[in-house]
């Protein structure tokens, strides 16, 4: 679509539109009452079937680069936004349902979504808002009635799957990519018309800064902006151990949102290769460690798009460069906070944070169980004994044989410098557990969780997605009963389909 940004598109209608899942915070925030959601007209609005008063649904044109490769044209295939609804405390709201049917966008794919990857999407999003990561929200999830064809492995093997849509909710579903596009085409009057919409929409302070002037200046302090943003929301990532799965630029929200949950993944064994995603597998561009790196290279795609409105590459070299020593400060601080320090004191705490994660990485040891099980070592003692921080370590380790004595020696030894490091920060215990409990969080949606509520859903039964989603609420606190779903991966889900790698089929 030539010198447009979007479409105007109605959703397809489906056959058997029905509620399955609805975040409540959301509901809250957009004024919906109990009897509104209870009511049949509730799953007809949120599948597409009914549009009310006021919507005017479309679908926006982006392009982006994909693995590293400018793709071209790529757009909504299959997100329809309804319109915006003016919150009273968080502003505008964006409503979207992905799944919905054909656009002018969809090439030669079909619009539509499966229940699994649906769940995915429903359930990761809420859960990382609760996490304190910058997220899409979700407000809905329905089945539609409708059968969808998915060739889940690109196999051969293809298979009827249960239809659904899930309503997204955002400020904006702008992406790097919608503003590359323009750029490519050399359309520069409606790449002004964006990116002028999208500061005086998304970023009005900045607007006010600079007297209201739409000019160079201001467009180096949106650039910034969003850079200071995709630095922090990848941080937040490192910290709780999600792997995207699929950073490109389309999938880069230029308000430093996480969008676009398709094959997305956490970490159990910290592995800074480790990818989720089976496209992926080989190159590994978008693996855990490789995210703050790729988060700059597609700042540089966008820097490269919104050149021409600027026309000061020192200018935008300097931000780029200013990125990587954010993320250097801003992992630094993040890693502080896991540990529990009061301060980040310089080379020797740096030292100790990369030697932890070699030592992570030696044998299978569970990030997540870690971290949590840290903040119960004894860090008052003067000299520190097996029996002291082995069972600190016990929980985490997927294959207990792996620990050999030689790596027993090396984990003592960073226990030691870590309690000697506690003690010198003269914090107190309470204080040190404190912050790291709201750091790192206890419950996160590792894949096979997620993973055994889509098979139960598929089944009809969706109570498993309620309670993970109930117990999302609170990442950080511990949840008796529950303490089982903060247990590291049990070993049928090491290898199985969807529990440890996916496709981008969804
Ligand atoms: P993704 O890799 O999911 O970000 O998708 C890349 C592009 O393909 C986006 O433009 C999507 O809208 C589009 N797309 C993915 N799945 C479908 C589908 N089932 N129907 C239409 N378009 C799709
Ligand atoms: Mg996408």
């Amino acid at each position: 679509m030539f010198n447009a940004a979007y479409s105007w598109v109605k959703p397809t209608p489906v056959t058997k539109p029905a509620l399955i899942a609805f975040s409540q915070s959301m509901v809250e925030l957009l004024d919906i009452s109990t009897t509104e959601l209870a009511h049949y007209e509730f799953a007809e609005i949120f599948t597409g079937n009914k549009i009310l008063k006021g919507m005017q649904p479309f679908a926006m044109c982006y392009g982006g680069h994909q693995f590293g490769h400018w793709a071209g044209q790529l757009g909504d295939g299959r997100a329809i936004n309804l319109g915006e609804v003016l919150t009273n405390i968080h502003g505008r709201k964006m409503l979207q349902l992905k799944g919905a049917g054909r656009t002018p966008y969809s090439r030669t794919a079909d619009g539509l979504a499966v229940l699994r990857s649906s769940i995915r999407e429903f359930l990761c999003s809420e859960a990382m808002f609760h996490l304190g990561v910058p997220t899409t929200r979700a407000l809905s999830l329905c089945l539609t009635g409708e059968q969808v064809n998915r060739d889940m492995f690109y196999d051969g093997h293809p298979k009827l799957e249960l239809g659904a849509v899930v309503c997204r909710v955002s400020s904006s579903f702008l992406r790097f990519g919608s503003f590359q596009l323009p750029a490519a085409r050399k359309d520069l009057s409606l790449l002004k018309q964006l990116v002028d919409y999208s500061i005086s929409t998304d970023f009005p302070s900045l607007l006010s800064d600079n007297a209201g002037v739409f000019n160079g200046k201001l467009y180096l302090s949106w650039f910034a902006e969003i850079s200071n943003r995709t630095c922090s929301l990848i941080v937040h990532w490192l910290r709780v151990g999600f792997v995207h799965g699929v950073m490109n630029t389309d999938n880069m929200s230029i308000i430093g949102e996480t969008i676009d949950y398709g094959p997305y993944g956490w970490i159990d064994n910290f592995d800074i290769h480790w990818t989720p995603n089976t496209t992926d597998a080989q190159g590994k561009r978008y693996c855990f460690g490789a995210q703050a790196e790729i988060g700059q290279w597609n700042l540089f795609q966008l820097a490269n798009a919104i050149f021409p409105l600027i026309n000061d590459a020192e200018s935008l070299n300097l931000i780029l460069n200013q990125y990587a020593d954010n993320y250097q400060q801003q992992w630094l601080a993040m890693m502080t906070e896991k540990l529990g320090f009061a301060q980040y004191q310089g080379k020797d705490d740096q030292q100790l944070f990369t030697d932890l994660e070699g030592l992570l990485s030696v044998i299978e040891t569970d990030m997540t169980v870690f971290y949590r099980q840290l903040a119960k070592l004894e860090t008052k003692k003067e000299l520190l004994q097996e029996q002291d921080w082995l069972p600190i370590l016990v929980p985490c380790i997927y294959d207990f044989a792996e620990l050999t004595s030689s790596l027993k020696e090396q984990w003592s030894q960073w226990f030691s410098r870590y309690i000697k490091r506690c003690q010198c920060d003269n914090n107190d215990a309470e204080v040190r557990i404190a912050l790291m409990n709201r750091t790192n969080p206890n419950f996160v949606l590792r894949n096979y969780l997620a993973q055994q509520a889509i098979e139960a859903a598929e089944q009809g039964d969706y109570s498993e997605i309620v309670k993970l989603q109930k117990i999302l609420l609170c990442p950080y606190d511990e949840q008796g009963k529950y303490e089982k779903y903060a247990q590291k991966r049990p070993e049928w889900a090491r290898n199985k389909a969807g529990c440890s790698a996916l496709s981008c089929s969804s």
